[in-house]
């Protein structure tokens, strides 16, 4: 079996949204001189990670209503290396993506190791479509899934349907293709979103029990 780690790293100088420097991670590491111990202090929106309604909607759910079986399970991979901007209904229709499919979007952005204000978005419409084909999930290789979209419309369409959203994927070294996913985040609660360690699991034996 192979495992592709298509996580982010995190480390103190990462890439992070529009390089606020608040939105660093802090590690403070202490030691006195046997014992060492690292306090951490993270944004939950940090590299790799899954967004909860409650991100974009007051009141919405938070991130422990996310199953582990909306997390892990088949995923599709599609190349929008072509793709510069908005990802769009056009680009997306090739693909013959269907009703429950987990997609993962690879795009220039996964060629970038430092955030880059114009990163590959996906666009107003290109969410609508995917929502009414009734995809399971998306997942992209931005630190955002849009991109200073007035009133959040690509967000919102999709939290609507309850599709669920990762951030921040690394598929560089990924080809096109089906997979199976497991991505598990933090066991957080109350909170808006959880960074997640994502692989894509190749010539797996799954037992079936
Ligand atoms: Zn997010």
């Amino acid at each position: 079996m192979k495992i592709h780690d298509i996580t982010g790293a995190i480390f103190e100088g990462m890439a992070v949204y529009k390089d606020k420097p608040e939105k660093q991670p802090k590690l403070n590491q202490q030691t006195n001189g046997y014992v060492t111990e690292t306090r951490m202090e993270l944004d939950v929106h940090t590299g790799t990670h899954i967004d909860a309604p409650l991100h974009m909607k007051e009141g919405g759910d938070t991130f422990e209503s996310i199953p582990l079986e909306s997390l892990v399970g088949e995923c599709k991979v599609v190349d929008l290396t072509n793709v510069t901007n908005g990802i769009s209904k056009a680009d997306l229709e090739g693909f013959g993506l269907e009703q429950g499919d987990f997609v993962l979007f690879k795009t220039q952005n996964s060629f970038e190791d430092h955030f880059n204000f114009d990163f590959v978005f996906l666009a107003h419409d290109g969410a609508q479509y995917l929502a009414d084909l009734g995809v399971r999930g998306i997942g992209i290789d931005a630190l955002g899934i849009e991109r200073s979209q007035e009133g959040h419309p690509t967000h919102k369409i999709l939290f609507g349907q309850e599709i669920i959203i990762i951030e921040g994927l690394r598929l560089k070294e990924v080809e096109q293709g089906d997979y199976f996913m497991v991505a598990a985040p933090l066991k957080l609660v109350g909170t808006d979103a959880s960074p997640a360690r994502v692989m894509l699991l190749e010539g797996a034996n799954l037992c079936t029990k």
